[in-house]
């Protein structure tokens, strides 16, 4: 589900709408364009209802692709749930799918009413969210699990108190009695409301040119000065950036991430180390014992089966490029953080493999650790329902990345 959220506008306080995903804020009223960089942004459940009290009850929204890897193969599901975070008897352990036909405004300071401190962590959540995977496929024979690309929100669902009923804020029914002297709610306030949105300025830190920036951009470019900025917690951080050259005039560059790795349990130090391990049919040239084993992952969110094709086909292909100081005019945009694309690997490596089942066990084993990471925009050609790797004829549907845009 995508959800809808009512921002300010801090220039102006013009109300914008916008997706839940987006990270940027075009104004439409003034036309300031900020990006929003909240970890972990707090959004409220419009409240109809009205009374005596009115208490705010946290959930944990979490999205996001689970891949699964058994003795049988990998699979994978895309998880979209609602976690809560007060322990209460009287309220749905879960939302449903209630936020999606709701606008959702964004938490601030100065919201009235009480507000109950969240007693998930997100790590938690993860592992709930896992566990019921596991029990759905059954626990046995689980040898890797990993999270790709998941998000996470918190809703507050408001519930009113009044004349000894509690309601439900929404949709306005009683859920339960409740004396006005109960200070359960009370024991359960949260201390502070650290939730205001983080928004930054689009301009380029470097010499104040507008950053190229679509919704979901975690990395943005400055196509005058051409330089590449990461969000991090307090604001953008400069990042280097590879670029391999097309030979087309009109050639679209993808952005990957190429990722260097420690392995311990596994021999796979150098490219050849890779392939002897995955069992690839590939005469192996002396030149890659030598080169050091680098996996490489989309920078982009895209169905999750296409995902691990295209990281296997692109890890396969070690491609190279050259820093430059501008950006490729045709870019596609980066929407998947380097943390995010280091937990790909194993799966990589699982994918890769031609006999899947010599692999499969050996991933308890292994353990990652990504030394670097290094952002390569690679070209690639429109052939009209694909776009399609120059060298390597690696494609990718154009469909596909439409949809990835709404993960
Ligand atoms: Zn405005
Ligand atoms: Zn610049």
């Amino acid at each position: 589900m995508n959800l809808t959220v009512i921002q300010e506008c801090p220039q102006c306080g013009g109300t914008c709408e916008l997706s839940e995903a987006s990270r940027l804020l075009v104004c439409p009223f003034c036309g300031v364009r900020l990006i929003l960089t909240n970890e972990m942004p707090h959004y409220l459940l419009p409240c109809k209802k009205e009374g005596e009290q009115l208490i705010w009850v946290p959930y944990l929204r979490l999205k996001g692709a689970l891949f699964t890897c058994q003795n049988s193969g990998i699979t994978h599901r895309l998880v979209d749930t609602t976690l809560a975070g007060v322990k209460l008897n009287i309220l749905p352990q879960s939302l449903g799918f209630r936020p999606q036909a709701l606008k959702l405004r964004q938490a601030t300071a100065q919201q009235s009413g009480l507000f109950l401190e969240n007693q998930l962590s997100t790590t938690q959540a993860l592992e709930q969210a896992s566990k019921r995977q596991q029990d759905a496929i059954g626990q046995r024979g689980i040898l890797h699990q990993e999270w790709i690309g998941e998000t996470t929100s918190q809703l507050y669902l408001p519930l009113v108190r009044d004349n000894d009923t509690l309601y439900d804020g929404v949709t306005g029914d009683p859920l339960a009695r409740m004396p006005a002297d109960d200070d359960f709610f009370n024991s359960h306030a949260q201390h502070s409301k650290n939730f205001d949105a983080h928004l930054l300025s689009s301009l380029c830190p470097n010499c104040g040119w507008d950053l190229d920036c679509h919704e979901q951009s975690v990395i943005l470019f400055c196509h005058n000065c051409g330089t590449a900025w990461q969000l991090a917690q307090n604001g953008l951080q400069q990042i280097e950036y590879i670029t391999r050259h097309g030979k087309a005039a009109d050639t679209i560059h993808l952005p990957f991430w190429r990722l260097e790795v420690k392995i311990e349990g596994a021999k796979l130090a150098s490219f050849a180390d890779f392939l002897r391990l995955a069992n690839i049919p590939k005469v192996i040239k002396a030149e890659w014992e030598n080169r050091k084993m680098a996996f490489y992952c989309p920078a982009f969110r895209m169905n999750s089966k296409i995902f691990l094709r295209v990281a296997s086909q692109i890890t396969m292909a070690q491609l190279d490029g050259e820093p430059t100081d501008s950006v490729p005019n045709t870019l596609y945009p980066a929407t998947l953080p380097a943390s995010e694309a280091a937990e790909s690997i194993k799966l990589t490596l699982a994918s890769s493999a031609v006999a899947k089942r010599n692999i499969l066990p050996l991933l308890p084993g292994i353990t990652i650790q990504a030394q670097q990471s290094t952002l390569i925009l690679l070209p690639f050609f429109d052939n009209g329902y694909e776009l399609c790797q120059e060298e390597k004829k690696i494609t990718i549907n154009k469909q596909v990345l439409d949809l990835g845009k709404k993960l």
